[in-house]
Order: structure tokens, then sequence, then C-alpha cells
């Protein structure tokens, strides 16, 4: 997709300006589509979608400014250069504050419009991937502070609560229950910020180290036993981990993180027992080592209208689910390891999941 040539739409009412234009940029590997007015521009801009305009203010049916205008109101992801006469500067500053981002004046060099060209577009795709980010961002954002503004309550409320402990009288079934009842729901929300906290951390580079899947996964049972005490009867767990498996390069406790999530899951989905089967094997992917890792549970299984939101943070169908884990999973998984996470499941049969990581993820960083 990077590949892809990008789009300069020339609109210029001198049609040898215009296709002398198309030609230079064309042999400097731009894909082209010109415009003798600015209603042939309009069209034009909704029909090959360019990622550029070069816009001549000298039309005869409208104004550069209507054009640009339209433009900016109508493809955001459009960006626009204004190609001025002599002395037309001024008007070019006031359309840069409209919305163009660059301006050049005729008669120009070919070399300054190749620049411009490329400042232009490198701008565009700056933009185009915060844009793509900031959905991340703004809750990049907030759960540090949330963190900060519930911890600290619950903090007070947990030691307010230690001293109604020891001073009440614990035989009345009553108080017993309701202290009982306010410290769950403090561990809970103190698991919550924990989540969104884990969500947001930014990832630590100096801490990718080479981690053993077989040591990642026993770890994580450990903790799973201690969670599930009164599930761990009734689930067998079977790992099936291929000896010969190569160590990943991996933030261990992010991994970590991202297994536990997964296994939870599983766990959860089996309120009253079942099998999870761990199985881990070598991969051979686009030229390069990497490790397949699947999760496979004979639980609940997932609705198929759930399949598409799954990793949409706070999406949950529990009733104490934060909807964070497998979006947490996925950004650790992906985001922070070059790697994939899929989930198949069946309702009622069960589901896997299915985690691929790339042996060096530092070969595959490099090639992102
Ligand atoms: P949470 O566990 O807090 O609900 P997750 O992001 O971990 O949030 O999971 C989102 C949802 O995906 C769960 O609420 C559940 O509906 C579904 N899900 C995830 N893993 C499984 C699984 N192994 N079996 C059944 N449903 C699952
Ligand atoms: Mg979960």
């Amino acid at each position: 997709m990077k590949d892809r040539k990008k789009m300069v739409l020339i609109v210029d009412d001198d049609p040898q300006i215009a296709s002398l234009t198309s030609a230079f940029l064309e042999r400097a590997g731009y894909r082209t589509s010109t415009a003798l007015t600015g209603r042939a521009a309009l069209e034009k801009v909704s029909s090959d979608l360019p990622e550029l305009v070069l816009l001549d203010l000298n039309l005869p049916d409208l104004s550069g400014e209507q054009v640009l205008r339209w433009i900016r109101k109508t493809h955001e992801d459009t960006s626009v250069i204004i190609v001025t006469g002599f002395g037309g500067e001024k008007v070019a500053v006031d359309l840069m504050k409209a919305g163009a981002m660059d301006f050049i004046s005729k008669p120009f060099e070919r070399r300054v419009l190749l620049e411009a060209v490329r400042a232009a577009l490198k701008i565009r795709d700056n933009l185009i991937e915060e844009k793509r980010h900031e959905g991340y961002s703004s809750l990049d954002k907030f759960f540090p502070f949330l963190a900060h503004e519930v911890r600290n309550p619950l903090h007070a409320i947990g030691g307010a609560l230690a001293i109604i402990q020891r001073r009440s009288n614990l035989n009345d079934h009553l108080v017993a229950q309701s202290i009982k009842i306010i410290q769950e729901e403090v561990q809970h929300l103190n698991e919550f910020v924990q989540e969104c906290l884990d969500f947001v951390r930014p990832p630590a580079a100096s801490r990718y180290v080479p981690v053993e899947i077989k040591e990642l996964v026993a770890a994580v049972m450990n903790v799973v036993s201690y969670m599930f005490e009164h599930l761990s009867q009734k689930i067998q767990v079977t790992l099936d981990l291929d000896s010969g498996l190569p160590k990943i390069h991996a933030n261990y406790e992010e991994m970590k993180q991202a297994f536990l999530n997964i296994v939870k899951n599983a766990f959860e989905a089996m309120p009253e027992g079942g099998k999870l089967v761990i199985k881990a094997s070598p991969l051979f992917n686009a030229g390069s080592d990497w490790v397949r890792v699947a999760f496979l549970d004979s639980g609940l299984g997932i609705k198929r209208e759930n399949t598409g939101s799954l990793f949409n943070p706070f999406f949950t169908t529990k009733l104490r689910g934060t909807g964070l884990g497998l979006a947490l999973a996925k950004r650790i998984i992906e985001d922070r390891h070059s790697g994939k996470i899929e989930v198949e499941s069946e309702e009622g049969k069960g589901t896997s999941v299915i985690v691929e990581l790339p042996v060096d993820v530092r070969e595959n960083m490099a090639a992102v």
C-alpha cells in the first residue's frame, strides 16, 4: 500500500503548462491528472481522489479560493498547494490561512515545484498518521488522569474500611457482608484502574529480551492458578509446547500480561469447568521465523454478532468486565511486537485465540 504512487491533480487554465507539469511530475514518480477550469477541478477531486492539488488561482470560472474551500470542506485528506502569478503572494498567504499547505509563484523552477510537492505530501502523511492515533491518544491522556483521581480516594476508603472492620461486630451477619461487598468493590475498582494504566503504559524499548515461550506460559499459569483457585480443579489444562521452539525477542512483562489476559478470558468462559489447550509451534512466515501460540478453550464461545467488537476498548459481555483485556493484548502483540492476534469461536463449543509472533521483532520493526 505504501508503494502506491501518489496522485497529483494539476489545475491550470493554460493547457500547455498543465501538460508540461504533468509530464514532469510523472517522470518524478507521481500519477497525475489535469483540470483546466475550477469546475473540472472539483469533478476530478471527487473522481480521482488526488492526494495533492496544485491549484492555479487564475481560473476562468471559479475563484481559487472557492475551489480551495470546497476541497477543504469535502476532502479533508487532500492537500492543496497554491500556484500564483507574479505579485499574488498576498492572496496566497491569505489562502494558507484558509487551509492551503504551501504556495509557489510562477514561473517556478522544477526543483522548487518538486520540493514543494514532496514536502506537502510528507506533511499530509504525518497528519493522517496523527489522526489515525487520535482515538488512542485521547485515552492515553485520560487514563493516567483517571487513575490518579480514582486511586487516592480508593486508598482512603480501603484504609477507613480496615478500621471499621477491626472495630465492628463481625458476628452481625449484615455488617460482615456489607464490609465484604465494599472490599470487593474497592478491589474491582483498583483492578480496573490498573488495567487502564496497563493499556496506555508506553513500551520500554530497553525491555526487549530473549523470552522462552515455555517460561512465559508457566508464569501465566501460575498467576491464573491463584486467581481461579475455585476453578482449577474443574479445568483441565494441557500444554503442548514444541520442544525446539526458538526464544522470541519480547518485552517479558508485557507479553506475560497479553497471555494472561487471553488465559483469563478462557477461564472465565468455563465457569462450569472444561478444557484449555495451549499449543506452541514454530512457524515460517514471509521469510522469517515466527512462533505460533494457540489457546483453545471448550468454553461458552462467542456470539457471531460480537466477533467484530472483541478488540475494541471497553467491549465486554461480562457483568464485571472492563473490556480492556483483548484491546491491550492486541496493542502489545501487534503494535509493540509486530505480531498478530486472531480469535475464532463457535458459540457453545469454545474459542481459539491464535497469537503469532516474529522471533526477532527488531527485524520486523525495521521493515515497518
Ligand atoms: P473482558 O474480559 O473484561 O470482558 P476482554 O477484552 O478480555 O474484556 O474480552 C472482551 C470480550 O470478548 C469478553 O467480554 C467476551 O465476551 C469475549 N471473549 C474473549 N475471550 C473469550 C473466550 N475465550 N471465550 C468466550 N468469550 C471471550
Ligand atoms: Mg478479559
